[in-house]
């Protein structure tokens, strides 16, 4: 185990300067970064470089997960999310994890596919032979358009074609395979698809089309183990209500959709903390999830015979820590220093854990309390600020709500009303 832990009790009750003060000292923030999280780090001619048509700058809160033991190591995670609740349950549940030993991790290398589609190909077989048949040539001028990740390591590595039958007639698809190493590697792989499709459709004889990036990275999977001890969850008959929640997303689209965002909560968080391109993650996630046919939960959940809770969670994650948004956004590198990772396989291997963990909270909350019951007091502070409470009212108006059980906006400009007339002389 390393020297610095994760493993923070009561880190929920400290105020905002003093978790600031913990995580800065876990992470060697400098004084300027540790400004940068409480008054914001995106200035406005940054942002107006990074998307069209700049008018604001857009913030959500930045909250640390604690208690989570990866591989040995110990991680505090950032997760950028406006949900309540996700933050504490992925603290709590990362606290049950280590109790069994922790989550254990493991990823594949790091392969993007791009697509180049082709049409009007005459012979589609014989086209693709040749295509298989001239790869080491394709792959040198796909490679010639990234010097830098080849120098680095990475690169085109092999080219396969399919041949499918759509709605417009037969096309042949030719797939690159690129070693994009610590990117996430769209802008690489679309350049060397857009650098290979002209000599493509002359080998073939064929007209190219689309030269883009397939958000299915199933080349680029990473997977998370946990084992979760019976009584850190509540003892047997909980750790039963999770496996028979597993079972029901297993056998049940409707339930495995939300039991997969679930996972998301987490994942996506960290994601948006760090710079990363979460739609593509999701795009790539739900596809995964629909591959033999039919969309099943990312995770699975086995009950042994002592109780205890077996959890596995697979899934592709493109993800980096260079470019896109990784180094253009400050937060986003205060995030990766937080994290303390080295590649994009360790943050990729860390996101799965966190995504797993988050996972076994929510089945958890479902299958002992119900949901709402975790949500209640967050969710009855967002209903008191929209009834117009401010300042110290949140925190009365939101608790006698959740006292009295009824969390009604209508309820709380009542008590609201009521709290500002016994102020009155
Ligand atoms: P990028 O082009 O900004 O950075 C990647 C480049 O950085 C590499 O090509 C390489 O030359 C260089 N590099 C330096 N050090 C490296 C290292 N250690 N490992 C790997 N490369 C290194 O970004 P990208 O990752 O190619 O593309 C990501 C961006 O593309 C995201 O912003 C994403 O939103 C966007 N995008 C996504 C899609 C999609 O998902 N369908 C489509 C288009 C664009």
């Amino acid at each position: 185990m390393s020297e610095k832990t994760s493993r923070i009790p009561k880190f929920y009750q400290l105020s905002v300067e003093e978790r600031l003060r913990i995580v800065s000292e876990f992470a060697g923030l400098s004084s300027e970064e540790q400004e940068m999280l409480l008054k914001g780090g995106l200035d406005i001619a940054t942002a107006n470089r990074m998307i069209e048509n700049v008018i604001g700058i857009f913030q959500i809160p930045l909250g640390i997960a604690v208690n989570f033991l990866i591989d040995g190591k110990d991680y505090l995670i950032p997760m950028v999310i406006e949900e309540p609740s996700v933050v504490a349950a992925a603290s709590n549940a990362a606290r049950w994890a280590r109790e069994g030993g922790g989550i254990e991790t493991w990823a594949s290398e790091q392969i993007m596919i791009g697509q180049i589609q082709l049409v009007g190909v005459k012979d589609p077989y014989a086209a693709r032979f040749e295509i298989i048949k001239r790869k080491e040539e394709l792959i040198r001028i796909a490679n010639e358009k990234d010097p830098v990740l080849v120098s680095l390591g990475g690169g085109a590595r092999d080219i396969d074609a399919r041949i499918i039958h759509s709605i417009a007639g037969p096309m042949l698809i030719t797939h690159l395979y690129v070693d994009v190493k610590d990117a996430m590697g769209a802008n690489a792989v679309n350049t060397m698809a857009e650098a290979i499709a002209p000599h493509l459709a002359s080998i073939t004889g064929g007209r190219f089309r689309l030269r883009i990036i397939s958000n299915l990275a199933d080349r680029r999977l990473v997977r998370a183990r946990t084992r979760i001890p019976a009584s850190s969850i509540g003892g047997r008959e909980v750790a039963e209500g999770i496996y028979e929640a597993y079972a029901f997303a297993l056998a049940d689209p409707y339930r495995a959709a939300t039991h997969n965002k679930g996972i998301m909560n987490g994942i996506d968080a960290v994601a948006i903390a760090t710079g990363n391109d979460w739609r593509a993650i999701e795009a790539g996630a739900h596809a995964y999830a629909a591959r033999n046919g039919r969309y099943e939960p990312l995770s699975t959940w086995e009950l042994s015979e002592n109780g205890d809770l077996f959890g596995t969670l697979e899934m592709p994650l493109a993800v980096g820590i260079v470019g896109g948004a990784t180094r253009t956004n400050p937060l986003a590198k205060i995030s990766l220093k937080i994290l303390g990772v080295k590649s994009a396989s360790e943050l990729a291997r860390v996101m799965a854990a966190v995504g797993l963990v988050q996972n076994l909270a929510a089945l958890r909350a479902l299958a002992a309390e119900g949901i709402q019951a975790g949500h209640m007091s967050l969710h009855a502070k967002n209903i008191a600020v929209m009834a117009g409470a401010v300042g110290d009212e949140i925190d009365i108006v939101a608790e006698k709500m959740v006292s009295e059980k009824t969390i009604r906006v209508d309820r709380a400009r009542q008590i609201l009303e009521e709290l500002r007339n016994k102020k009155q002389p």
